[in-house]
């Protein structure tokens, strides 16, 4: 959202929402909720540590290749989305020029929950594991996979 403007204002105004986690959100399933959390508790837990406030903006939080996507950027960067997505193994690396130790810290924190939700069930939450031979490829647990292998 743009500072000083609501979502109403924004689309009145401009015709649009000019921030992408206005315009996208968070679109993926409930079984990663303790994914989310657990990510977004050690990034408060890290500016904490630093008694720094928490200055990053979340962009859009998805599923992407099977994994969750946590797209974020500090406080005063360009909002633009900086990432480059492998195919092969569904990691992905942001281009983030100039950041603080901190910003880093929080990089390889969303990295790692990005990587944990390959494990856990994008539908129910339990353990799961990367599917590739559905028509989308996603993290399941055998119950949901056989369900929607069935279909
Ligand atoms: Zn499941």
């Amino acid at each position: 959202m743009r500072r000083g403007k609501n979502i109403d204002e924004q689309r009145k105004e401009d015709g649009r929402i000019s921030d992408l986690y206005g315009a996208f959100g968070c679109n993926v399933g409930d079984g990663w909720f303790e994914v989310i959390r657990g990510l977004c508790r050690d990034i408060t837990d890290a500016y904490g540590k630093a008694g720094l406030p928490v200055d990053i903006v979340v962009d859009q939080v998805k599923e992407k290749f099977g994994t969750l996507r946590f797209y974020y950027h500090p406080e005063g960067y360009d909002s633009g989305i900086h990432a480059f997505d492998s195919l092969s193994d569904g990691h992905s690396i942001r281009i983030m020029p100039g950041v603080t130790d901190l910003h880093k810290e929080i990089a390889e924190i969303v990295h790692k929950w990005e990587k944990e939700s390959g494990n856990v069930c994008g539908k129910c939450g339990t353990a799961g594991k990367l599917r590739k031979d559905l028509s989308w490829v996603l993290t399941l647990c055998d119950s949901c996979y056989a369900h929607l292998h069935k279909k």
